[in-house]
């Protein structure tokens, strides 16, 4: 499936929800009734979107005035009231004040390493909500854009703003959620990517918002090479925040990671497949390789815990109330300023690789050194420092008997043997010789040079050989013996591309 975009070219408010609304109109009133079929559903009845909606549309003007318009805007263009438009903006709070149960997932991963921070999330949500979300584009008057994924109607939730600034969006539970309507958390986010010039004027933002639906909103900043990562755990009780590990992963799926609000935690009951994605996450992205995009989408791709899973689909099992789908999987650029949605899990994203063992994959890189065994370590050294005129890599350690030799791009180790009897000697013709590790070859820029200057220190094993291959690349080389018999070459090598 492919992603909805849109660009707004309206700058201002009024004008740019009107533009989306009559661009949207039938997908505005869509998301309406899919939300006011889950408002009664969740609440077991009727449910009054005029009345909570009015509600919604006062807390919205004071988180931003601004936005406040733009709903406006929306309504008037898709010519639905506004209070609809204001409902669907405070879904969350809606949900939380008619009691709605169930989980309700997202998986969001931060890593902070050299370059720009890698962020990552699994948006899970109704599955009947699936074709009910686009990309918006939304430019601003002074130049800088903000990118979010949303639902249609609803002005903002994951994001991106070229101010450098990103942010990643996981619902949460408090036994004091639900309360009347708070500050709704979608509006915030969107009032965070448009007004806030950097992270310190975001956190200011969030941390003096009142909410009554509880929500982390994952901050990312990267400007001029610095970044920076916080979760910010809005609840009814106040604020908590979560700061990356020592190094520099941050993760949050929709348990409170913060004090005191853990403590009130009601997702540990009613969703605790939270804790588990976690920890699969953690343990998964949690070593010494640096979590790329790849890395973090391909520990997402888990379907361990069945419709509550990191990649989730729906479990026809469960009651529909319970019924989540990843509807998407968005990564931040946040250096960039962009955002790219995948309509999908994580186990359908292009860039995720199967199976899911690639966490641990093995990622070798070159070749660091290798050993040679001899029963007399100092003529070894002798002939390939002394004779073959090769650096040593560490000091050489007489007394220990090894050595350890510059190769160019690769050490040869060499150490002290004094069991059985060296391998026997090989020669140029590979079907004459036994299984095994045969020859190294030395590249030289001049074959002949190199001969002229071997001839009478080394015994050769055999005479210049000359090998092309049909793709035009070609080798000159001869093979000679180190003392204890191994076989080395100097090689002239053609590379076609030379
Ligand atoms: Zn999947």
């Amino acid at each position: 499936m492919t992603v909805r975009t849109f660009r707004s070219t309206a700058t201002t408010p009024l004008d740019r929800g009107r533009e989306f609304g009559i661009a949207h109109a039938s997908q505005i009133a869509a998301t309406v009734d899919a939300y006011r079929r889950i408002f009664e559903t969740q609440a077991g009845g009727a449910v009054d979107l005029a009345h909570w909606g009015g509600l919604a549309l006062d807390r919205i003007a004071v988180v931003s005035a601004a936005l406040a318009e733009e709903v406006q805007g929306i309504a008037e263009g898709a010519d639905l009231p506004v209070t609809s438009i204001a409902a669907i903006n405070a879904r969350t709070e809606i949900l939380a004040a008619v009691g709605a149960s169930g989980a309700h997932e997202c998986s969001t991963v931060v890593h902070l390493g050299e370059g720009s921070p890698v962020a990552v999330q699994a948006w899970d949500w109704y599955g009947a909500l699936a074709d009910s979300w686009l990309v918006w584009e939304i430019p601003h008057a002074d130049g800088h854009v903000t990118t979010t994924l949303t639902e249609y109607g609803i002005v903002g939730k994951i994001g991106v703003s070229t101010r450098g600034l990103g942010l990643l969006f996981n619902i949460l539970h408090h036994d004091q959620d639900g309360t009347g309507i708070g500050a709704p958390v979608h509006v915030l986010a969107r009032a965070v990517l448009d007004e806030a010039a950097d992270l310190n004027q975001a956190l200011l933002r969030l941390s003096t918002a009142a909410v009554s639906a509880s929500s982390s909103l994952t901050l990312i900043a990267a400007v001029g090479g610095e970044s920076a990562a916080v979760s910010v755990e809005c609840n009814p009780g106040g604020v908590g925040y979560v700061l990356p590990d020592d190094s520099g992963l941050l993760l949050h799926t929709n348990h409170f990671l913060s004090t005191p609000a853990a403590l009130h935690d009601v997702e540990l009951r009613t969703g605790p497949d939270t804790v588990m994605r976690y920890d699969t996450l953690r343990r998964r992205l949690t070593g010494p390789t640096i979590p790329s995009i790849t890395r973090v989408l391909t520990a997402m791709n888990s379907h361990l815990l069945g419709g509550g899973a990191l990649c989730c689909h729906a479990d026809p099992t469960l009651p529909a109330t319970g019924q989540f789908e990843t509807l998407a999987t968005v990564v931040l650029d946040v250096a960039g300023g962009t955002l790219s949605a995948h309509a999908g899990g994580p186990c359908t994203h292009p860039l995720t690789t199967t199976p899911h063992e690639e966490t641990r994959m093995l990622k070798l890189k070159r070749i660091d050194n290798m050993d040679i065994l001899t029963k007399d370590v100092q003529t070894l050294v002798d002939f390939y420092h002394g004779t073959l005129g090769l650096p040593f890599h560490l000091p050489y350690e007489p007394d220990e008997e090894w050595a350890a030799i510059d190769f160019g791009n690769l050490t040869l180790y060499v150490f002290k043997s004094e069991v059985g009897e060296h391998a026997p000697r090989r020669t140029a013709v590979n079907p004459d010789n036994a299984p095994g590790l045969d020859s190294f070859a030395f590249e030289v820029d001049d074959l002949d040079e190199a001969e002229a200057y071997l001839d009478g220190k080394v015994e050769w094993v055999d005479q210049r050989i000359e090998w092309k291959h049909p793709s035009g690349t070609w080798y000159r080389y001869r093979p000679f013996f180190d003392p204890d018999g191994n076989m080395l070459y100097i090689t002239e090598p053609h590379p076609t591309d030379a």
